[in-house]
């Protein structure tokens, strides 16, 4: 099969267009004819190598796509050759205390598709059945590649783990990401009012044409801008996957008892911390990884009833994948970018 794939870890000129070896369903899995895949931050962090994350090279990255089942493994029933699905990219062990209690995303094993084991940056990838969920219909196939990872992280940071309620502010630092854009979309749906940040005014006057209520630049100016748009109280829930450069905002924006919710730092880990803001203010600090498969039902069920579309930046051939690469490397992209595998 043809895949795009890297031999040693580096920049996007390690990346390769060729052919690789197509992989086998084992027990409990399906293998997918995919026709689209898209990607993540995470994709450009597994080219480099991530420190303490030994993968096997060469590697096939990718944890989103769409496609069609085309072989079934051993014991996997009430799926058919040729349903066409999408599929839940975390990647879990199914017998530990976390998975038996159904929070897949705190396996002791836990990991992701094309992080862990190859991806979906190819003609065929291989999940667990448990996976899957039929592709909603109202979306194109680019559109189903591109609800994966980032929807799901959003879900369960705003909904599960940040317990975002209707007519609730929430501020989104750095709009622009994958993850970003779907807490822009998902935090809309809740019905709260919503404030994002970018150096960007491109991306500002996007995200305000997708709903945002208040946009700011992202500055160290933030928090006061949050307390002026709601009258001094501050944001009941933060999304913060910023990290160094927006931490300190994210502590003087929230509201008192409010939540600052983060599933990374793309800025750097290690930020300047202010513990009696915390303590006086009541902050919730709340940690928040990919999600569980009930996490994964729930945002699929959304998707479809709310007919939601996630937002696509660009649509690439899969042999043109390492400018898609470069994008993701260069921050350009608002959301999703997306590479077409058939046709
Ligand atoms: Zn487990």
């Amino acid at each position: 099969m043809k895949a795009l794939y890297f031999e040693e870890h580096g920049g996007a000129d390690k990346l390769a267009y060729g052919d690789r070896p197509e992989p086998e369903p084992g027990t409990g899995e399906v293998r997918i004819r995919l026709k689209t895949a898209a990607l993540n931050h995470l994709d450009l962090f597994v080219l480099r190598g991530i420190p303490g994350i030994p993968i096997g090279l060469p590697h096939i990255g990718g944890a989103d796509g769409a496609g069609v089942v085309e072989a079934l493994g051993e014991g996997v029933e009430g799926i058919e050759v040729g349903e066409e699905v999408v599929f839940d990219p975390g990647l879990s062990c199914g017998g530990c205390e976390f998975c038996r209690a159904g929070e897949q995303s705190l396996c002791v094993g836990f990991g992701v598709l094309g992080e862990h084991n190859d991806g979906t940056f190819a003609e065929s990838v291989v999940v667990s059945a448990l996976s899957l969920a039929p592709r909603p219909q109202h979306l194109s196939w680019e559109e189903s590649a591109a609800f994966g990872l980032a929807h799901l992280t959003a879900w369960r940071m705003l909904i599960n783990r940040g317990g975002l309620r209707p007519g609730e502010t929430v501020l989104i630092h750095g709009i622009g990401g994958g993850v970003s854009v779907a807490c822009l979309q998902l935090a809309k749906l809740v019905g709260a009012q919503v404030i994002v940040t970018s150096r960007s005014e491109e991306k500002l006057q996007r995200a305000a044409d997708l709903g945002a209520d208040h946009v700011l630049p992202s500055d160290d100016q933030v928090a006061r801008g949050v307390r002026r748009m709601t009258g001094k109280r501050g944001a009941d829930v933060v999304v913060d996957s910023v990290g160094d450069a927006t931490w300190m905002q994210s502590l003087k924006a929230a509201a008192k008892g409010g939540r600052i919710v983060t599933c990374g730092a793309t800025s750097g880990a290690n930020p300047a911390e202010e513990i009696r803001l915390i303590f006086w203010n009541q902050l919730s600090i709340i940690g928040s990884t990919m999600g569980s498969r009930e996490d994964w039902r729930s945002l699929v069920a959304a998707v479809n009833a709310h007919q939601l579309k996630p937002v696509i930046d660009t649509v690439l051939p899969l042999a043109e994948g390492r400018a898609a690469y470069e994008r993701m490397d260069q921050a350009e992209q608002f959301a999703k970018i997306v590479l077409s595998i058939d046709g």
